[in-house]
């Protein structure tokens, strides 16, 4: 592809989209994507790139997967969006009978919406209605979204200083500090919301014992737990959801990204009956025009049959431990370099001595072929957030690229 196609379409981007995030692309190489399949995109050159940041995991099923595509093409001419709330379709019936079945515990009862930051919206609202309290306690650099409810119950002070006054009522203490919780839930707490691993802050994994201690705090002062599971669900950890390494059901849980096979966008929070009622007793107190469209639940319908058909979550846990070993074992020659390597499943993070480092390391992967970016909340980490069919020697040409990388990252150290 000539050069004169890609500036033509950086400079429209720059005059009609957003030139800040024109000047990024730029950085990144200007690159123009152009066709996806399985953990491969193809740009406008014929180049190929492994995806191993998987649209930070929304693409679990890689890209394209046949089940869904064939689902959402025969909705597409059937009935792809329903003109009414109130009349039933079959398609969304059949989703909502999935995410009770894979949920946790007495999780049945589903809203269905468009994004992650919906989902959790919707769940915060929730939880003030059935408890009828307002207090929401999150943690510091938790992640969880950007419209206002969900940015107020992220702990980056960054993205929301420049919007307020935030939502009134949310508290912040620090992940892994069961201390900080009991101290702070109390009587008029609604609902703790909190990520099972700390995804954008960084792929923080708590000790074991860390979410039950929380369910007990929760339980103990009447107050809702209230798990984010859109990143971390969905088998992207090894489990079907993040909860489950503990084996604990919260009373309300978020999902979204992976939900839709990577070829619709969509979310869902799902709640027990008792704590759903107040959204039973008055159905248009929360509502969205293409939440739970039939195009994105087909596709839903069959990432979830993928996902346990192909057992996806099974295959993260093995190929996960592989490359964490490997990925250690790097750690351990460039200690200086890459200070810490961590993660479950497929959620592995690379900690850098600095920014600078985890910068050049993800240029350095792009010009090898390799998709990869930081953690939102951290820019010091790289997240290792591949589809969950990558192959064993996509990581294996993954692991060669990055020693490199690392390896020539020595000048970026500060003195
Ligand atoms: N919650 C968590 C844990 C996330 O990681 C994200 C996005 O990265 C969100 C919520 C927001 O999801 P979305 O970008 O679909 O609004």
């Amino acid at each position: 592809m000539d050069n004169a196609y890609v500036s033509n379409l950086l400079e429209k981007y720059k005059k009609y989209g957003n030139p800040g995030m024109a000047t990024v692309m730029q950085l990144m190489g200007a690159v123009v994507e152009k066709y996806t399949e399985g953990a491969i995109m193809t740009d406008s050159n014929g180049k190929q790139y492994i995806d191993f940041l998987s649209g930070h995991g929304a693409y679990s099923l890689g890209y394209r997967h046949p089940k869904v595509i064939a689902a959402v093409t025969q909705q597409l001419y059937s009935i792809p969006m329903s003109s009414s709330k109130s009349m039933l379709n079959e398609t969304v019936v059949k989703l909502l009978e999935k995410l009770a079945h894979i949920s946790p515990g007495k999780l049945t009862n589903s809203f269905l919406c468009n994004s992650g930051t919906e989902a959790v919206e919707g769940a915060l609202k929730l939880a003030r209605i059935y408890t009828g309290r307002k207090k929401i306690v999150s943690t510091i650099n938790g992640f969880h979204g950007k419209t206002f409810g969900a940015l107020a119950a992220s702990g980056k002070r960054a993205y929301k200083k420049p919007f307020k006054p935030m939502i009134r009522g949310f508290w912040h203490v620090p992940y892994d500090n069961i201390e900080a919780m009991d101290k702070t839930v109390d009587e008029f707490t609604a609902a703790v919301i909190i990520e099972p691993i700390q995804g954008e802050g960084g792929v923080i994994v708590p000790p074991d014992g860390y979410l039950k201690a929380i369910r007990e705090i929760c339980d103990k002062n009447d107050a809702l737990l209230i798990m984010d599971e859109v990143q971390t669900g969905l088998g992207r950890t090894g489990y079907m959801f993040g909860c489950n390494h503990e084996m604990i059901t919260p009373d309300i849980m978020c999902m979204a990204k992976a939900l839709g096979g990577g070829v619709m966008p969509i979310g869902a929070f799902i709640a027990t009956p008792e704590v759903f009622q107040p959204f039973a007793e008055n159905p248009t107190l929360h509502s969205s025009t293409f939440g739970g469209n039939p195009l994105a639940c087909a596709a839903a319908c069959a990432a979830i049959d993928v996902i346990i058909e192909e057992k996806l979550a099974l295959k993260a846990k093995t190929k996960g431990e592989a490359l964490l070993g490997c990925l250690k074992l790097l750690q351990a020659e460039f200690p200086q370099i890459l200070t810490d390597v961590r993660g479950r499943g497929l959620l592995i993070g690379l900690e850098f001595a600095n920014e600078g480092i985890a910068g050049n390391i993800i240029l350095e992967l792009e010009n090898q072929g390799f998709l990869a970016l930081y953690m939102l909340n951290n820019p010091k980490v790289i997240r290792i957030e591949p589809p969950l069919i990558i192959e064993y020697p996509h990581i294996k040409s993954l692991l060669g690229a990055l020693y490199d990388a690392v390896k020539n990252s020595e000048e970026f150290l500060d003195n």
